[in-house]
């Protein structure tokens, strides 16, 4: 099956450039979109076809649209840098498109070849650059695709036709007043997923069943959920949009990917940077337990959760019902904030880019 081409049909009256500079000087997460979006269609006997860049809109749906009832939806997230020299370049798209094959496999959806969701990407970003924010801080370009059933009908059964969309939201920097610990709530009765579920898929089904326990945590005072192993409720998985990362001095150690958690692509480049920065680096089985009884006697320094968002956040306070510990006094730890900057300094573009992660534009 041949690659779709993407015809361009800008927008004739995209936002004023002061209006979007007003929007880029606090644009928050997720809050603003820019002037242009991407679609794809998928059908059956047909392929991928009709790849568009038009303005930024409204979809319409018929109410039986089966992405509606079945959830059979998968997603993406990356970002767009502003280069010191002024271009524009997005982070491990390639990684970003292979998850979203292997999502799309789990969820029996079609898959989107590499190049195309890379070129989907670099259209959007192209047409829009002037929404990536200035070089230096922390700010970006946060990229969307995702792909949904759009067969309409309410047979319960793979779809026969599916729309593939990237949109673009400006991001401000995570923390505005400076890197702070969040707290965690220890979930012992919800799981987010089990052994052959979806875990491992970037699927909305899974934030859906993540929100209840997200609202236990509030009522305890909690900013994110740590989940456990859906089968004996002792080994440390991940946030549910984060992975998690515990700091044992010059060690880092990140829970193996079982099946049930989620293959991080800021997990995968921190095993490489980490590394780069002379620390071992490895993957193992965290358990409760270990976690509690590590910081209490002092071997285990730091832990920070990981994710495109926010890039490495340090974990302060965990609450469960059985007790509450506090990592590093609930500062962020040295390990924490020198991997950050690392990382952070690859995607602005101003420390070498040894892996070649950067994919430039233009
Ligand atoms: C997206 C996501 C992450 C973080 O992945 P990154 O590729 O680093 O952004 C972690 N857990 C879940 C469940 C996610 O959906």
């Amino acid at each position: 099956m041949t690659t779709p081409t993407i015809e361009l049909k800008p927008s004739s009256h995209p936002l004023s450039a002061t209006e979007r500079e007003r929007i880029l000087a606090g644009p928050g997460f997720g809050r603003y979109f820019t002037d242009h979006m991407v679609t794809i269609k998928w059908t059956e006997g047909r392929g991928w076809h009709d790849g568009e860049l038009v303005p930024y809109g409204p979809l319409s749906l018929d109410p039986a649209t089966n992405v509606l009832h079945y959830a059979q939806e998968i997603f993406e997230g990356l970002k767009a840098y502003r280069q010191p020299d002024g271009s524009v370049a997005t982070f491990r798209p390639d990684a970003n498109a292979r998850r979203f094959q292997a999502s799309a496999r789990r969820l029996a959806m079609p898959e989107l070849p590499v190049e195309t969701f890379i070129e989907a990407c670099d259209v959007l970003v192209q047409q829009d650059k002037d929404w990536v924010p200035a070089h230096g801080g922390e700010e970006s370009l946060y990229l969307r695709p995702f792909m949904i059933a759009t067969e309409v009908g309410l047979g319960v059964k793979p779809a026969n036709e599916y729309l593939f969309v990237v949109i673009a939201s400006p991001a401000g920097a995570y923390f505005a007043g400076g890197v702070k610990p969040v707290s965690i709530w220890l979930s012992e009765n919800r799981v987010r997923a089990v052994p052959g579920g979806m875990g491992d898929a970037k699927t909305g089904g899974n934030y859906a069943a993540s929100l209840l326990a997200q609202a236990e945590a509030a009522v305890h005072g909690c900013d994110q959920v740590a989940y456990l192993d859906a089968v004996e409720h002792k080994w440390v998985e991940e946030l549910g949009g984060m992975n998690l990362y515990f700091v044992y001095g010059d060690k880092i150690v990140t829970p193996t990917l079982t099946g049930s958690l989620l293959a991080g692509v800021t997990r995968d480049s921190l095993l490489s940077v980490a590394r780069d920065l002379g620390h071992e680096a490895e993957e193992a089985r965290v358990s409760i337990d270990q976690w509690r009884t590590d910081t209490e006697n002092g071997t285990l320094t730091e832990v920070f959760a990981c994710g495109t968002a926010a890039v490495i956040t340090p974990v302060g306070t965990v609450k469960s019902a059985g007790g509450e510990w506090t990592q590093s006094n609930g500062e962020p730890g040295k390990v924490t904030l020198k991997l950050r900057e690392a990382l952070l300094d690859i995607q602005r573009g101003v420390a070498e880019d040894r892996h070649g992660w950067m994919h430039p534009l233009g």
